[in-house]
């Protein structure tokens, strides 16, 4: 039987044991604060924008929105970035990419407080986390080594092939991976596209992921018996739906799962689960700049 793992399931136990921490720092008279900025009119970015404000309210985190035209100069995103840096109430910035063309996403990465950088991508961040000494790991690698774990599938020892080598997703994912830690020990490989012989690849995993963002590439013919299947890709497919289009993985569902002793699926995989990071994030640096203790889960 292959097993379907629950990413809606796993993000809400999750953002249920966030609740003692957020309960822990409101003891102590603090409430997290979590600054979303937007810089765009794309549905997409809106959406998950306007979910992870929602998540903040449900668990109890303050969230403060600030919405800037996408044609507006960058220097008023570099200014509102350092109001945010100097709030004492927020203690989490996400700005949500991707920004517009004349807006240089690193340096903007580069302004954040690196304190206050829940997404993990500053620099300092980055190479804190291949140091083996991450302050956050970056939200969808983290969700994913929970998903792993919720399905005591252990990465010691194991085999893990990423196709995907983005800043987000698949570098800090194999960072993670091969860290001397519990989750971590695993042996990886690391695809793209100048990757040759894919399949090869993918068939060699015990742990497969897919980060490429092209819908469906990977399907049963390029997996082994019983690998381990973790679908990050979110991909809009037209199709004959009210929104005429559909969600699908970078995995073709059906014949992954016949090979897949253990698989995500799409939507309500990996998604859930890196909404549920940035709570994590945003707990923990709140508990780091307040100096509270706080457990997290
Ligand atoms: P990027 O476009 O930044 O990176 C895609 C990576 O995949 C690149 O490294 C690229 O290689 C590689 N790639 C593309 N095509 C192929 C191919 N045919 N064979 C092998 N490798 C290939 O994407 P992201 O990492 O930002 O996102 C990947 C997917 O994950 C997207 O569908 C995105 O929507 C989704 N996503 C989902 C999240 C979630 O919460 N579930 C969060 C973030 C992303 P190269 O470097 O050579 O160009």
């Amino acid at each position: 039987m292959t097993e379907v793992i629950d990413g809606n399931a796993v993000a809400a136990e999750m953002r249920s044991a966030l609740t003692d921490g957020i309960e822990t720092l409101s003891d102590a008279g603090v409430r997290p604060g979590l600054a979303t900025v937007l810089m765009s009119d794309d549905p997409a970015s809106e959406t998950y924008v306007s979910m992870k404000q929602r998540d903040c309210e449900e668990v109890g985190i303050e969230g403060i929105h600030v919405e800037l035209d996408p044609d507006a100069p960058a220097e008023e995103l570099f200014d509102t970035v350092a109001d945010l840096n100097d709030d004492p109430e927020v203690h989490g910035i996400l700005v949500q990419m991707p920004l517009p063309d004349h807006v240089d996403d690193r340096d903007v990465i580069r302004a954040i407080d690196p304190a206050k950088d829940v997404d993990g991508f500053h620099p300092e961040n980055v190479g804190r986390l291949v140091a083996g000494n991450p302050r956050f790991k970056p939200c969808t690698p983290h969700g994913v080594q929970k998903l792993l774990e919720s399905a005591d599938v252990d990465t010691e020892g194991k085999d893990v092939t990423i196709v995907g080598r983005s800043n987000i997703v698949g570098k800090p994912l194999a960072n993670l991976l091969v860290q001397k830690t519990d989750l971590g020990n695993a042996t990886v490989t690391l695809c793209h596209s100048r990757t040759t012989d894919l399949a090869e690849k993918t068939r060699r995993a015990d742990i497969m992921v897919a980060a490429a963002g092209v819908p469906e590439m990977v399907d049963g013919s390029m997996l082994s018996e019983s690998t381990v299947v973790v679908d990050v890709g979110i991909n809009r497919v037209d199709a004959d739906t009210d929104k005429g289009y559909e969600l699908v993985g970078d995995v073709e569902y059906e014949s992954a799962a016949e090979k897949a002793s253990a698989i995500t699926p799409v939507p309500g995989g990996v998604g859930p689960m890196t909404r549920a990071m940035l709570l994590y994030n945003t707990v923990k640096a709140a508990s780091q700049q307040e100096s509270v203790d706080v457990e997290l889960p």
